[in-house]
Order: structure tokens, then sequence, then C-alpha cells
């Protein structure tokens, strides 16, 4: 709805700007789009922060006459939660998703509305899912802080953390950590970036993506673009192969897997939660149906390694880089295991596409 927003999380990839949102489109035309599609969508608001869109809660009105809508939100505009929970009705709301931010409410001194917010919420009926990005900066802290919000009635989440930080990549560099923070919530540790390039999805008919502008893109990686919801709109027919090496989010709902890319995502999957067992067997099955497919044969070296085998690693990593030599990925976690200091800490391949390897 808008890249604008009234927080200003450190991590926050969008521009910093709090000013009032000016580009809005009428509710009605975005509405017609859909209505005309002949489907209920479930359609999610967010952001920046969609609170601070003008007229925010007539537009929810007027998409929840016909769809469902979720809304991914911080929260703290109080004065607009409280119009919300007293107009829309909570059965056509999928669920809020809550962006707790700590380390920013807790600068803006957010912390009591915040609890009133959401108690306000619940007590209406609404799902709300309040979500914590364990930024690794934040891991020491985590437990503690769910303990304090559980004494409000109020569950956390943990999300977590995409991107780099002091040179690693995450979520696959929580390792053994993972089970700390993700224990309890299996499926949100297991969110990760896929590269599904090739493999076919439906996203474009599924899946969208509108821009506040209007313009409708295949999906929130693929940015081609579909049309405007202010002129006209042309679906995807069926499936089409993904063109992006990595798929931001959702993908997995909307992409038609072989048997072997369901195994590879789900040893992807049970790797960032350090279920090392679950997933050393998904990548066994992934192997046996092509075997020396380097990216299982990189993740399989990658669970050996934190099995303390470091023979059987290198094997693995030596197999992978044979089928592709300069990929760098599997070079250095070659490399790394051929250094074998106790901190390394080798990467898994996201890649799913079995045909891209054959
Ligand atoms: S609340 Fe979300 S959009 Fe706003 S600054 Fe934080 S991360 Fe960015
Ligand atoms: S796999 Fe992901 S990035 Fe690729 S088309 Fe589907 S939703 Fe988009």
């Amino acid at each position: 709805m808008t890249r604008k927003c009234n927080f200003r999380c450190e991590y926050c990839y969008f521009p910093h700007d709090n000013t009032p949102v000016t580009e809005t489109l009428p509710a009605s035309r975005i509405k017609a789009f859909l209505d005309a599609t002949g489907e209920t969508w479930k359609v999610g608001l967010t952001g920046g922060e969609p609170f601070i869109y003008p007229n925010f809660v007539d537009v929810c009105e007027v998409l929840t006459s016909s769809h469902i809508i979720g809304v991914d939100t911080n929260l703290s505009v109080s004065s607009k939660v409280k119009e919300f929970a007293e107009r829309i009705d909570p059965e056509r709301v999928h669920n809020l998703y809550v962006a707790l931010h700590i380390e920013e409410r807790e600068r803006v001194k957010g912390v009591d509305a915040f609890i009133r917010n959401a108690q306000l919420l619940m007590d209406k009926g609404f799902e709300i899912i309040v979500n914590y990005v364990v930024h690794p900066t934040l891991e020491d802290r985590f437990q503690a802080d769910c303990d304090f919000y559980a004494s409000h009635g109020i569950t956390i989440t943990p999300r977590p953390f995409r991107g780099e930080h002091e040179g690693r990549r995450y979520p696959e560099a929580y390792g053994d950590r993972a089970q700390a923070v993700f224990g309890d919530h299996p499926e949100q540790g297991k969110k990760v970036a896929f590269n599904f390039y090739g493999v076919p999805c439906s996203a474009g008919r599924t899946l969208l993506r509108m821009e506040p502008d209007g313009t409708v893109f295949r999906c929130p990686g693929d940015k081609t673009v579909l049309g405007n919801v202010m002129d006209e709109v042309t679906l995807f027919e069926g499936y089409e192969p993904c063109i992006k090496k990595r798929c931001p989010c959702r993908g997995l709902d909307h992409v038609q897997l072989t048997e072997f890319e369901a195994h590879m995502v789900d040893g992807v999957q049970y790797a960032v939660v350090a279920d090392n067992e679950q997933s050393r067997a998904a990548f066994e099955l992934a192997a046996a149906l092509l075997p020396g497919d380097p990216c299982a044969e990189n993740n399989l070296g990658v669970l050996a390694w934190r099995q303390g085998d470091r023979e059987e690693a290198l094997r693995h990593f030596d197999s992978a880089l044979r089928s592709v030599p300069d990929n760098t990925l599997y070079v250095s976690n070659r490399d790394g295991a051929e250094a074998a200091q106790d901190a390394f800490d080798p990467q898994i391949c996201l890649d799913v596409n079995s045909d891209l390897k054959k």
C-alpha cells in the first residue's frame, strides 16, 4: 500500500519516510478487478505501515465486502486500530500479522499501547499473529521478551531474519541455534527463500502483487507486469516456469514440484531448524532419485559436518564440486571443511530445480 512507515527499524530496507501518504487508489477499482476474476481472493495489505494509508479502514470495509483480507502491521496507530476493531468483521479477516520490532517499539515508547491494541483486537475476535524478527543481535533477549508478552496474554511467534549479518547468510546461519529459537515454531523457522528457477509456478494467476499505483506484477519476486487495476490486467492462464533465483515469499504454495524437488525442499526446511536427522533422510531420498545431484551432495556434506564427520563432509563437497566446479557455495564449503576450523559453518544449497542439474 505504501513504503512509508511511522517506525524506523534498523534492519528495514524501505526508506525511513513518515510523510503523509499521497499516492492512493480507489478501493472500488481494486474490488472490481478482483470481483471480475470470479474468485474470492485473500488480499494481503502490507507496507510500510498500512494503517497510515488515508482512509485505511474504508479500504478494508470495501474489500471485505467480497474478499478476505490480511494485514501486515506494526499495530502502533492506535486511533486507526480502534476504528478497525469497531468497523471490520473479524470473519472477513484472515489474520493481522503484527510485527513487534522490539527495539524500535521501545524507542518510541510504544509497548503499553501495543499491548492495549493487541488485547482489543483479540477481545473482538480477530486472529493476531505477533511476530518477532529474531535478528542475530536479539537472540539473547528473545526468550525474556516472549515471557513478558505472554504475561499479558500475547503469544510471540519467532520470525527468521533473512539477510546478511557479519558475513553470514540468514536464516541458514542460525544452524544449531535454531532449535532454541524456533523449536516451538518449526513452521516459522522453515520459511526459506528457495531458488525455484525453472520450476512451474501458478503465480500470475493464483498469486499477484499490486503496487501502490495499481500496477500488478506476477508475484513479489517476479516483476513481470500484468497490467494496472486502473486500466486492464491480464492474468496468466496456467503454470509458467519461475524466472527468479530467489523466491521471496509464498512461492512454495504455488509451485509444482517433482518428487525429487519436494524432498529437496523438505531437506532444506528441516536443516534450517536443525532437525538434522529428518533433513538427512530427505536429502538421501532426493539423492536416491538423482544420484550425484550437486545440491543434494552439498547438503549431505553440511549435515555430515554438523555431525562432526569431516571426512564424510569432504567427500560430499568434493562430489558436488565435480559436477559444478565453479559454484562458489560448494567451493567455500569444501575449502572451509578442508581448513577444518571449529567455528566453520558450511551453508546449505537452496537450489530446487532438478532439470537444471541433470
Ligand atoms: S515497521 Fe516494518 S516497514 Fe516500518 S520500519 Fe519497521 S520493518 Fe520497516
Ligand atoms: S516461485 Fe516464487 S518467485 Fe517464482 S514465480 Fe513463483 S512465487 Fe514468483
